[in-house]
C-alpha cells in the first residue's frame, strides 16, 4: 500500500472510531510495553546526540553544566529548557488515559516523548528538545502519532 492510501485508511479509521466514541488512535506502544519503553528510554540516556536526564534530579551531577556547555549558555538557561516545555512533550488527555498509572510527583509529571518513543518527564530534558510544547490537545497528539507511523 502507498504512502497516501495509508493516509487515506488512518483517515477513514480515526472517523469511524471517532464516530463510535472510541479514542482515534491506539496508545503509542512504548506507553503500553513496560520492555519497550525502558529500550527506547535508555538509547535517549546513551546516545550521545540525546543524553536523556538528569538520572536524579536532586542529584544531577554535572548533568546541568554539561548541558550548557553543550547549548554554549548559562545552567540557569539551560534548566529552562525541560521535557515539560518541550515541543516532542505529550501530556494531552488522549495520553493521559495511556499512562499506566499516576503520572505527577513532587518535581512534575510524566508524558509521552513523541522524537524518542517513550515516557519522559517534565523535570528531566535532552539535547534535542526543542521549543514549542507541551502538547496538551488531542488533537496534536493524533497528528504527532500520524507522522511516527509514516
Ligand atoms: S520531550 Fe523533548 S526534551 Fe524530553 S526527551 Fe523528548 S525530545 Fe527530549
Amino acid at each position: 500500500m502507498g504512502r497516501i492510501e495509508k493516509k487515506k485508511k488512518l483517515i477513514v479509521e480515526r472517523a469511524n472510531r471517532k464516530m463510535l466514541g472510541e479514542s482515534e488512535m491506539d496508545c503509542p506502544k512504548a506507553a503500553k510495553d513496560l520492555e519497550l519503553n525502558t529500550k527506547n528510554r535508555n538509547s535517549a540516556i546513551k546516545a550521545d546526540h540525546i543524553k536523556y536526564g538528569p538520572l536524579n534530579v536532586d542529584e544531577p551531577g554535572d548533568y546541568w553544566k554539561d548541558l550548557a556547555e553543550h547549548w554554549d549558555t548559562t545552567e540557569e538557561a539551560a534548566k529552562k529548557s525541560l521535557c515539560g516545555n518541550c515541543v516532542a512533550f505529550d501530556i494531552s488527555p488522549r495520553m493521559d488515559d495511556c499512562m499506566p498509572g499516576k503520572t505527577s510527583d513532587d518535581d512534575g509529571r510524566l508524558g509521552y516523548c513523541w522524537m524518542h518513543n517513550f515516557k519522559c518527564h517534565s523535570a528531566r530534558t535532552c539535547y534535542t528538545w526543542a521549543k514549542g510544547g507541551p502538547i496538551n490537545g488531542d488533537d496534536v497528539s493524533y497528528d504527532w502519532q500520524e507522522r511516527n507511523q509514516e
